[in-house]
């Protein structure tokens, strides 16, 4: 048996066909499969608007931009999550303030929030962390009631429907990321949504070096426009090409094919691992019920085991050829979130005390039974050989 990876894109004849067609038509970047893609993301988050990028982190450092988050500004996240949901803030030059998450959900924990919030508050970002939307909708009435923008990082969500709304549809704008790892894939990508129009119009002249937005031509067409050497403000080349956004076109139209696969493995993998007391497994929220949309399937060893054991759980897995990983270590712990800007264990006890003990399983569309039978198999003989160490 082969190595049983962690992640692994689903591309099909369908993606391999809409790129290839894309390189025939000799349109490489700014074109029209931008527009259709970027319509498409919109249209599944119940947005107006969509602003494909480069990158899920450049979408959440144009949010920040866009919103004026600048220096002298503190924004509010969450520690337990993948970094660029905070380095994002200190691109932007503002302070990242971290709140403690909630245990279950393992997401920003909304009865923490207000305590947080001061007059230099200038926007929230929250993250629906491993594709778990709980608590989005309580985090955006607090927002909305202090006047704070909440921008939504969900670039681990794609697919997902909480109280019967998209994932992409809550706070001021939210944001998408289409690494090879994530439910949906353009190689690299983001996309910026939003129903705001100024917004909007902010995010598409950053991405495209600060030019005036509204101004789509390519330098094909400058010498007629004239305004494509003209940029208004400091700006990136943050786009998208047509390439990945054909590929991106190709992957949305197979989005809900792609969903019920991982909610397939999900399942595989639950009804597995349900009864093993030495694990907390992942559960979904009861107003979210089966439109969860899996990114990851990540489980944690119970409180009595400690760092130590999980890293030789992770270890011995991967010995064993089966792709495991710890995610996510807590943001504030990272080298230079310590040294530069002063956090330290014990600042986030639950974030702290949760990521050092999970474990994130190998989880593809098209993994089957006997891949998942012998991850669990792998896991339970690591944890057998824990327990024995114990003793
Ligand atoms: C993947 C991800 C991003 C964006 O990552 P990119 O690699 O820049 O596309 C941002 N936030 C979270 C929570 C993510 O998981």
């Amino acid at each position: 048996m082969s190595e049983i990876p962690l992640s692994q894109p689903d591309i099909t004849d369908a993606e391999i066909e809409a790129v290839t067609s894309v390189l025939r038509s000799g349109r490489l970047s700014i074109g029209p499969r931008q527009d259709l893609f970027e319509q498409l993301v919109a249209e599944r988050a119940g947005r107006q608007h969509g602003i494909a990028v480069s990158s899920g982190t450049a979408g959440l450092h144009l949010a920040m931009l866009a919103l004026g988050v600048g220096p002298g500004d503190e924004v509010i996240t969450t520690p337990f999550s993948f970094i660029a949901s905070a380095n994002c803030i200190l691109m932007a030059g503002a302070v990242p303030v971290f709140v403690d998450i909630d245990p279950q959900s393992m997401n920003l924990d909304p009865a923490r929030l207000e305590a947080a919030i001061t007059p230099k508050t200038k926007a929230i970002i929250a993250v629906e962390v491993f594709g778990n939307p709980r608590h989005m909708e309580k985090i955006e009435q607090i927002a909305q009631q202090h006047e704070i923008p909440l921008v939504e990082d969900a670039c681990e969500g794609m697919g997902g429907i909480c109280h019967g709304r998209p994932v992409g549809n809550f706070g001021r704008v939210s944001v998408f990321g289409f690494y090879p790892n994530k439910q949906v894939t353009t190689g690299e990508g983001g996309m910026i949504v939003t129903d705001d129009s100024r917004l909007a119009e902010a995010c598409r002249s950053l991405r495209n070096q600060g030019r005036p937005s509204g101004n789509y031509q390519s330098h094909g067409t400058l010498n007629r426009g004239g305004v494509w050497l003209e940029h208004e403000s400091l700006g990136y080349n943050y786009r998208l090409s047509e390439i990945a956004a054909g590929l991106g076109i190709a992957q949305m139209n197979r989005l809900d094919e792609m969903l019920d696969a991982r909610r397939r493995v999900a399942g595989m993998y639950m009804r597995r691992l349900m009864d093993w007391d030495d694990l907390v497994i992942p559960t979904v929220e009861p107003n979210c019920e089966g439109d969860m949309s899996w990114f990851v399937y990540v489980v944690r060893l119970n409180s009595s085991y400690g760092k130590t054991e999980r890293d030789r759980i992770i270890t011995g897995m991967r010995r064993h050829e089966v792709g495991a990983s710890n995610y996510f270590p807590c943001i504030h712990l990272q080298p230079f979130y310590r040294q530069q800007h002063g956090f330290k264990k014990g600042d986030y006890p639950i974030a702290e005390s949760i990521s050092e003990r999970t474990i994130a399983l190998p989880f593809f569309n098209k993994m089957d039974e006997t891949q998942v039978e012998l991850v669990c198999h792998t896991l339970k003989v690591m944890i057998q050989r824990e327990q024995l160490l114990k003793r």
